[in-house]
């Protein structure tokens, strides 16, 4: 194995700058992809000898494309949103009754989510999980935001798991993940079955959330009273939470053909 200092001493100098001021040495050859680094990746930096920068090597912008590119791609994996991309809001059916109000509070929510949180309530089969996978597609692909989508039966088994291989994390890991990301998507709340472990590690989510203003979208269509009391006290908060309801009445008209066309937990 070849020591540290032998395998820096192979890096390209990086090109002079004000900081470092150096002779260039990279002999661009055709067969190599970046002609910056000769695709080591990395730089050194050609300083003298107790300069600040010595043996010190630099992040290629090739090199650093390709970490961005990565870091994309373990974003994607995280979101669980995989198999929902076809749910935005070009896809969205605003031909069902009463949902015009819903589908422009979530378009302007997806559009700045900065510590507010976003309630959808409303009866099975008017887009809810539409609307709330819509604004999780735009944050993470419009604005780069860290996102996970999950169904909240579904999370709690996947806390009660010891290991996701989706996420390559364990428990700990994969709480602080879900607890501190960018936007947090808790799809069908109060459907949940839940364990009084499962209870309080949603409730310890949700919670923190809440007192750290992280954005989070909640769907439900459960009679509220079926939610646990801490939690419904903090999405009632209307300093924080923008509510947002779908009339049953206005769906649930009768002779709607949509009615007997949708079927599924996802709404
Ligand atoms: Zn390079």
């Amino acid at each position: 194995m070849k020591r540290i200092g032998d395998v820096i001493k192979e890096f390209p100098i990086r090109p002079p700058t004000e900081a470092t001021r150096g002779e260039i040495v990279v002999a661009p050859r055709d067969e190599v992809k970046c002609p910056i680094c000769q695709d080591a990746g990395y730089l050194r930096n050609d300083v003298p000898t107790g300069h600040r920068l010595f043996g010190q090597v630099t992040i290629c912008v090739c090199r650093e494309r390709e970490l961005q590119d990565a870091n994309a791609e373990s974003l994607r994996k995280l979101s669980n949103l995989d198999v929902l991309s076809h749910l935005n809001f070009e896809t969205f059916d605003m031909s069902v009754p009463g949902v015009e109000d819903a589908y422009a509070s979530a378009l302007d929510y997806a559009q700045n989510p900065s510590q507010r949180w976003f309630f959808l309530f409303g009866p099975v089969g008017v887009g809810k999980t539409h609307l709330a996978a819509a604004i999780a597609n735009y944050t993470m692909s419009s604005q780069k935001v860290s996102t996970y989508f999950d169904e909240v039966p579904d999370l709690l088994d996947h806390l009660r798991a010891t290991f996701d291989p989706n996420l390559g994390t364990g428990y700990d890991e994969r709480f602080q993940l879900i607890r501190d990301v960018g936007l947090l998507v808790l799809d069908d709340l109060g459907t949940e079955n839940a364990t009084p472990w499962a209870r309080e590690k949603l409730y310890q989510i949700i919670n923190h959330r809440y007192v750290e203003q992280l954005p989070t979208v909640i769907t439900s269509n459960v009679d509220q009273k079926k939610v646990d009391d801490r939690i419904m006290s903090r999405i009632r908060d209307h300093r924080l939470t923008h509510y947002v309801e779908i009339d049953a009445d206005d769906y649930r008209r009768p002779g709607d053909p949509r009615k007997m066309r949708r079927s599924g937990r996802r709404t």
